[in-house]
């Protein structure tokens, strides 16, 4: 690392190597760059290598003269679609990371490091260097906070949960009585307490509270009453989402290759036509889910643009390739692809709505873009994040833990025909408040203003602390 000290304030960022926590912490960059300051962006060796193939954000950032990538090497880079797997990546992420921060916090004036708040180490590792440490959570308001609430939860028994009925209500998150149910949980709450990764997520989400401030891609008219529950705890919380609507650009920062093809086929469609369907990166489906959605798609009678990733299909040893009938049948009144730009493709007047895992920045971008969803959350922060998506906002239908050709088409019909008025009046209010709060003297607007003004005073603090 180069060691000569910056003019302007230095900052280090370091996401979880996975799309979505890389493609917001990249965003974040961008707005930190633009405002004067340097960035240092720690990047596993993985998604370095997929992001100088796949888009131009290498030559995007690095014409800001303050950014530099600092790529780290030997971390795990198997699948990361359990909560297992997710354990094998922090201790791997743990073992090499911890020295390689400490050295680089100690080495050269550092205002503060944005760390990716799902992991705890960040925090030892800047134990007595006298660096402040912003937990930047990739999650919504409303998963952080249930995260948050796991310990209560364990001690006023709903976790682990009692009996089989998945609709028993649960009380004990404050801000959620009378809509959260036991399946609205994230998903690591179905295991046992002492599951490693619950325990993990537990632990690290409390330990925010050691954080010198919480940072969330979200905005307060958004999860505004959740807000004000993680407040009682975390006092200092900018609210700064939705990240990427704050950027003029739709440049991707993808770790897939783009298949641009679908934007000439949905030219082709009429307006308000076309269902999107994506599971995002890391959802796995197993053969007879991929034929129950297909069918699913196909009953419904609508167009569709689909995305299967070339990993989407879970790999049991045999056959894990799409069924070749899929394909061919679905030329007639679809599109399959295997990666899509997703910010343009949801912008695309021929989209009407969208079939979604409800990974949080998809939701995001479907918020900004008025498009209702049809939710089939898969794992960790989907669950909650697809039930407020239903019961809160109102922005579209939730069919989690089923997958069932019938009631997939079903819901599809509901949004994009049945109820269409009244999800498409939700949609284009949140859209337009989602749209205000990044505008000039929006809520976002001035909270990350305000951010990056206390980055820059910090700068100053550090640099007095060397000088004297
Ligand atoms: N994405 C994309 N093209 C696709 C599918 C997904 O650009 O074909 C992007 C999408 O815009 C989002 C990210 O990948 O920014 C997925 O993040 P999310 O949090 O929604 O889900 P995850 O992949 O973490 O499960």
């Amino acid at each position: 690392m180069d060691t000569k000290p910056p003019s302007s304030p230095h900052v280090l960022i370091f996401p979880l190597p996975m799309q979505g926590h890389v493609n917001s912490m990249l965003k974040l960059t961008e707005l930190l760059l633009t405002a004067g300051l340097h960035i240092t962006f720690l990047i596993s060796a993985k998604d370095h290598d997929r992001l100088f193939r796949y888009t131009t954000v290498h030559g995007h950032l690095n014409s800001y003269s303050g950014f530099r990538f600092h790529v780290i090497h030997g971390l795990y880079e198997g699948p990361v679609d359990t909560g297992d797997k997710l354990t094998i990546l922090f201790d791997s992420l743990s073992k090499v990371t911890t020295p390689l921060l400490r050295n680089m916090l100690l080495d050269s004036p550092v205002a503060c490091l944005i760390a990716d708040g799902i992991m705890a180490f960040p925090l030892d590792a800047a134990k007595g260097t006298g660096v402040p440490v912003f937990f930047f959570r990739t999650v919504s308001a409303c998963a952080f906070w249930a995260y948050f609430c796991i310990p209560d939860l364990v001690t006023s028994g709903d976790i682990p949960f009692q009996g089989t009925d998945m609709d028993k209500q649960i009380v004990n998150v404050k801000g959620m009585e009378g809509f959260l149910r036991q399946r609205d949980l994230p998903s690591f709450f179905r295991s046992d307490v002492n599951n490693v990764t619950l325990q993990q997520i537990a632990n690290v989400t409390r330990r925010t509270q050691e954080s010198h401030a919480l940072i969330l891609n979200t905005f307060d008219e958004l999860e505004g009453p959740i807000l004000s529950e993680i407040r009682k705890y975390c006092p200092n919380i900018y609210t700064i989402g939705p990240l990427h609507a704050h950027l003029k650009s739709t440049s991707s920062n993808n770790l897939f290759e783009e298949d641009k093809t679908c934007i000439g086929w949905l030219d082709q469609q009429s307006p308000k036509s076309v269902l999107y369907v994506s599971f995002g990166s890391i959802t796995t489906l197993t053969r007879e889910q991929l034929i129950e959605f297909w069918h699913g798609l196909v009953n419904s009678g609508k167009r569709f643009l689909w995305v299967i990733r070339e990993d989407l299909l879970l790999n049991h040893g045999g056959d894990n390739k799409v069924p070749s009938e899929v394909k061919d049948v679905t030329r007639e009144r679809g599109y399959i692809v295997g990666w899509v730009p997703q910010q343009e493709v949801l912008a695309h007047p021929a989209i009407s709505a969208f079939l979604t895992h409800n990974g949080w920045n998809s939701t995001l971008e479907s918020i900004v873009e008025g498009v209702p969803m049809v939710s089939w959350p898969f794992f960790a922060d989907q669950q909650i994040n697809s039930r407020f998506v239903e019961a809160v906002w109102k922005l579209g239908l939730d069919m989690k833990d089923t997958c069932d050709k019938t009631i997939i088409a079903k819901m599809i019909k509901e949004v994009m025909d049945v109820k269409i008025e009244d999800f498409t009046k939700s949609a284009n209010r949140m859209a337009k408040l989602a749209r205000e709060c990044v505008s000039k003297g929006g809520s976002s607007y001035r909270n990350l203003d305000r951010l990056i003004k206390d980055i820059k005073e910090m700068s100053v603090r550090s640099t007095d602390i060397q000088v004297n």
